[in-house]
């Protein structure tokens, strides 16, 4: 909700053609919107899905680990402590948060999957959903987001 808050308040202020992420959303978001658009006579031009694997996601977010001292945040693989279980910073002991460990965010996807596939399915219905992958670098898929909205900019 807060992301369609966001996304409304932007539409509000801008009169470009709507750019709008749409991204682990619920129905109800995705409505409030497009209501808000209809509102100023515009309509929801597309809706991006930044997409991963569920094993992927897993993957990804269970590799987080904290500093029980000060909370800094390492990754085991993208951003690793020099050395293995303790921060860099202050020596402290990283631990990983129950909400970084596989059964919590397997619980966590399968809440999204119940929310969120509704709100992709009638996006693809009625044509609107540009689905991008997010297996790749943040860089790349920076890259890519920009140049779907060039090509929805260019269509509306
Ligand atoms: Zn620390």
């Amino acid at each position: 909700m807060a992301l369609a808050r966001a996304a409304t308040a932007r539409v509000q202020r801008d009169d470009r053609p709507a750019r709008v992420l749409i991204i682990r959303d619920t129905r109800e978001s995705g409505e409030m919107l497009e209501a808000a658009l209809e509102k100023l006579g515009r309509a929801l031009t597309a809706a991006l899905l930044i997409d991963a694997p569920d094993e992927e996601v897993v993957r990804r977010l269970s590799g987080r680990r904290t500093c029980v001292k000060n909370g800094h945040v390492y990754h085991v693989e993208f951003d690793p402590p020099k050395r293995e279980g303790v921060c860099d910073q202050d020596g402290s002991r990283l631990v990983q948060r129950d909400d970084d460990k596989p059964e919590t965010i397997k619980n966590r996807l399968s809440v999204y999957h119940e929310q969120t596939e509704p709100v992709v399915e009638h996006y693809r219905a009625t044509g609107k959903l540009v689905p991008l992958h997010a297996e790749r670098s943040v860089g790349e898929v920076f890259a890519e987001i920009q140049a779907a909205l060039e090509q929805v900019e260019a269509r509306a």
